[in-house]
């Protein structure tokens, strides 16, 4: 089984390249913002908590991000393994990721972490907001807070894979083609 982590801020671009990647390795894509997304939509019990933190910019409490995580997991059967597209967003989330993983017999097999800066990073995300409707990017303050929360919480992640020498940095500004190559030649590396 292979399990890739698509990292990067808010606005990376992380979804566009997700569901590429998805499609060209044969991989299950995991999205926990589509899935608290969608949660919110169905007026589901899950996104009736979710809602309250994503409006403001901030991270969904790790038990209920884990809780939902692992469920999604495990209703994918025969599966070549998974594209983890915002998550894991949090130490604890990444530790525990690790023992999940581990429990199946499987690990974390690279992360790709997309390198935008935070200029481009604001550009894209109010962007987005006018064009998906999307509630928290079309406030200012809500995404200047989830660049904050990234910075605080997320970033450290790196260090974390890094460590593991389990990480790669691809350019995240150019086309979405020109990024998806570069990325795949990473994967390819590992995927055959
Ligand atoms: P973006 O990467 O642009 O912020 P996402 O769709 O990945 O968009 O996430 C939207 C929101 O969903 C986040 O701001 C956060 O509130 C919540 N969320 C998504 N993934 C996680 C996670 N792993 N842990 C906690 N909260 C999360």
């Amino acid at each position: 089984m292979i399990n890739i982590i698509l990292f990067g801020p808010p606005g990376s671009g992380k979804g566009t390249q997700s569901v590429k990647i998805s499609k060209k390795y044969n991989l299950s894509h995991l999205s926990t913002g589509d899935i608290f997304r969608m949660n919110i939509k169905n007026k589901t019990d899950l996104g009736k908590k979710a809602i309250f933190y994503i409006n403001k910019g901030n991270l969904v409490p790790d038990d209920i991000t884990l809780a939902m995580l692992k469920n999604e997991f495990n209703s994918f059967k025969n599966t070549n393994g998974f594209i983890f597209d915002g998550f894991p967003r949090t130490i604890f989330q990444a530790n525990n990721l690790d023992e999940f993983l581990k429990s199946k017999n499987t690990k974390v097999s690279s992360v790709i972490s997309l390198e935008v800066d935070e200029i481009e990073l604001t550009r894209r995300l109010l962007l987005r907001g006018v064009n998906s409707k999307r509630d928290d990017d079309r406030d200012k303050d809500v995404i200047k807070n989830r660049i904050q929360v990234y910075k605080k919480e997320t970033f450290i992640l790196k260090n974390y894979y890094d460590s593991k020498e389990i990480l790669s940095e691809v350019n995240g500004i150019g086309s979405i083609d020109e990024i998806f190559k570069n990325i795949s030649d990473k994967l390819d590396l590992i995927i055959e």
